[in-house]
């Protein structure tokens, strides 16, 4: 057996990651990743000012429930364990989406990398964690139908967050996994 974590660089990946299969689809599930839930999506200090940047250009495709909510507390808000998140409206759904999709022009990266979710362990340490969502069970049948697991779905966004160099270490285990057993 292998481990259910592995050290990449300095963040730690759970194993899962490696070897569920996962690769959204959108037909199926609608993306109601941004609409379900009982708190925004996770942001930082400066994607939330971001956001606060690109207010007047979404401003017109937003809802009036969602510029009502923004205007009241702004475009994030902190939740009760206490992250920093996108501002939503009736309790679940994010005020930055909109009728054909995500509004900005740039997803957040905690949205970009969904399903994986990153927790803070310590000042120095990252983990990785596979969120595990029903609402999600299309692309747990679609990655298993095209043999694409979640690391593979996320590259793009796993490059963008930690580096070119940093995924490849990453694939590199992964291609080792099997002489593990
Ligand atoms: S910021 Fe965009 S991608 Fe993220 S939950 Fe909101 S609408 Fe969805
Ligand atoms: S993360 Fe889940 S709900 Fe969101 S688009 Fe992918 S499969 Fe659909």
């Amino acid at each position: 057996m292998f481990p259910s974590m592995f050290i990449v660089g300095d963040v730690l990946v759970s194993a899962d990651i490696l070897t569920e299969y996962f690769a959204c689809d959108i037909e199926a599930c609608h993306g109601q990743c941004c609409e379900e839930g009982n708190a925004g999506a996770p942001v930082s200090q400066e994607e939330a000012s971001d956001i606060e940047r690109q207010l007047d250009a979404i401003w017109p495709h937003m809802s009036a429930t969602a510029q009502a909510v923004v205007e009241k507390q702004g475009v994030a808000y902190t939740d009760p364990e206490g992250d920093l998140v996108t501002s939503i409206c009736h309790g679940r759904d994010c005020c930055f989406r909109g009728p054909r999709g995500c509004l900005l022009r740039e997803r957040p990266i905690s949205c970009h990398l969904y399903p994986i979710r990153e927790k803070r362990l310590g000042p120095d340490t990252l983990a990785l964690n596979y969120d595990r969502w029903s609402i999600c069970k299309d692309a747990i049948l679609r990655g298993r139908r095209e043999g694409i697991h979640v690391y593979e779905f996320l590259r793009e966004p796993l490059i963008r967050r930690f580096g070119q160099a940093w995924y490849e270490e990453l694939e590199d285990i992964a291609r080792h996994l099997p002489d593990m057993g």
